[in-house]
């Protein structure tokens, strides 16, 4: 019973951390007290039991969906499928998909959902019962919907679940135009968006790059600007972790270890992330990849040297019994809330590091979701009306220069300047300029606010101050 309670307690701290972290920030701001408790608190937690048949028996699954703010409608988060989730977690990433949008300006509340089981013990068509049972579940109590609460995928969860959970919504909602809207992170041919896939990756790149562009900021870490040659340790290869090594290795950076929870590879001189995938999938270990070095215990891979590391697996990875054997000076979080609010303080305090924080860094994908749904409302692709008509100008300007200047440009010239922007080019465009603004609104505040000590500190207070203009506009608050 006493190991129960110390298990309990030991897993409730997920929430208290974000609410720790807000309130620090909150000192920075002059909101009144009701005002930022009403900020801080989780709005609405559903929590539901349901069975599904398994076997010659039943299973009874445990299930949440946590709108943690409606300053703005609908909410939004994604459902995590882990036999690890428990409530707490759910209100905690349901509380950082709130600050998270307001960061990056994207006009939607914070939700999250949990279903407990691990998804690798379960069949193909018992995952499809369960996903579908939890839409039904979720609509008779107005919990879904493209106005209300859009769910996405996240830790266990992928495009194939996107599409069970839209046709479910779409089979008990029939004639409902804005239907397909109800969810995002559908694969393409069901109303997704081109680049959603790669969205959180990417942004977790883009968030890097930016990070280290700033000279004078890298100079106090000891490091030199740009991301060429920074070495980087990514722990996690599922959605995030594979697509922040994929963008990270392109825009320069060397991949030099990579952790599962099977072990760890490290090799100083670069890892092909893609040949490390390939032989994870056809072994089912990272193990003994060849020319690297092979951990089993997969914390050891975290605290091998490098110069940023890309924690992209789950929350509590970085605490304070490893934070001072971690040898990066930055920490980009892909995933959410991997270090705690203790060991983020020694990394800062003590080891003179930075930490570009999950709230921001991990937007990508929430921001190309919003993409998503606008897609959805507007039924119409991105580029459809425009694409041609952009191509035809462009090649009257083009005809118009080379006609007065006698230059004529080769074929490839022509073709790259001629050509209209694809749905993949607007998504990325859209991306990076959201992921490059909001880092320099979040390092505005760090540098010009006396007493911020960390970028997730800045991050939060601009968050607060956004979130409250909405519920003053709302007249909720003067
Ligand atoms: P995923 O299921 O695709 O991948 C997670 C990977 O982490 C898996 O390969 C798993 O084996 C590995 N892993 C689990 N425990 C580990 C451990 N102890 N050490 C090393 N590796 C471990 O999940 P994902 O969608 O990539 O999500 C990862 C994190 O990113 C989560 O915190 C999630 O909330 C966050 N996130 C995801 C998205 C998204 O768009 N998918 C968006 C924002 C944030």
């Amino acid at each position: 019973m006493a190991n129960n309670n110390k298990a309990a307690m030991e897993e409730m701290h997920f929430f208290a951390d974000v609410c720790k972290n807000f309130d620090h920030a909150a000192k920075f701001t002059q909101h009144d007290a009701g005002l930022l408790d009403q900020i801080r608190s989780c709005n609405s937690v559903f929590r539901f039991r349901f069975p599904i048949r398994r076997g010659n028996g039943f299973e009874v699954i445990d299930a949440w969906r946590i709108e943690h703010s409606h300053h703005q409608s609908p909410t939004k988060g994604g459902i995590r499928y882990s036999e690890m989730v428990n409530e707490d977690e759910v209100m905690a990433l349901a509380a950082l998909m709130t600050y998270k949008c307001a960061i990056v300006n994207v006009p939607f509340g914070g939700a999250k959902g949990g279903i407990k089981i691990n998804p690798k013990e379960y069949t193909v068509q018992e995952l499809e019962n369960i996903t579908r049972r939890y839409t039904v579940e979720l609509t008779k109590k107005n919990f879904i919907g493209p106005s209300i609460d859009v769910p996405a995928p996240d830790y266990g969860s992928g495009e194939r679940e996107m599409s069970w959970i839209a046709d479910t919504y779409a089979t008990m909602n029939p004639g409902q135009l804005d239907a397909m809207g109800v969810v995002t992170g559908k694969p393409i041919a069901l109303h997704g968006i081109a680049g959603r896939r790669e969205a959180t990756g990417r942004g977790v790149a883009i968030a890097a790059r930016e990070c280290v562009s700033f000279a004078e900021d890298m100079e106090k870490l000891g490091l030199t600007a740009g991301l060429e040659g920074k070495k980087v340790i990514v722990q996690g290869l599922g959605n995030v972790g594979y697509y922040s090594a994929k963008y990270l290795a392109e825009f320069g950076a060397t991949i030099v270890g990579i952790c599962e929870f099977e072990g760890a590879i490290y090799n100083a001189d670069g890892l092909d992330y893609d040949a490390v995938f390939q032989h994870r999938k056809a072994t089912g270990s990272l193990l003994n990849f060849p020319g690297a070095t092979s951990f089993e215990n997969s914390g050891e891979g975290l605290e091998q040297p490098c110069d940023i590391l890309v924690p992209a697996a789950l929350e509590n990875q970085i605490t304070i019994d490893n934070i001072r054997r971690i040898k990066a000076k930055i920490i980009v979080e892909g995933a959410n809330g991997p270090t705690t609010p203790e060991a983020e303080a020694i990394f800062y305090e003590e080891m003179g590091g930075f930490i570009v924080p999950d709230m921001y860094a991990n937007a990508g994908g929430v921001t190309v979701s919003y993409f998503e749904w606008l897609k959805n409302l507007s039924h119409v692709a991105f580029g459809r009306m425009n694409r041609r008509f952009e191509e035809n100008s462009n090649k009257n300007i083009v005809n118009m220069v080379e006609s007065i200047t006698g230059v004529n440009l080769s074929d490839s010239q022509r073709a790259t300047i001629v050509k209209g922007a694809s749905e993949l080019e607007l998504v990325n465009s859209g991306l990076e300029d959201t992921m490059i603004r909001s880092y320099h609104e979040i390092r505005e505040t760090f540098v010009s606010t006396e007493g911020i000590d960390t970028l997730r500190t800045a991050a939060f207070v601009g968050a607060i101050n956004k979130i409250a203009v909405s519920y003053q506009n709302l007249g909720i608050w003067p």
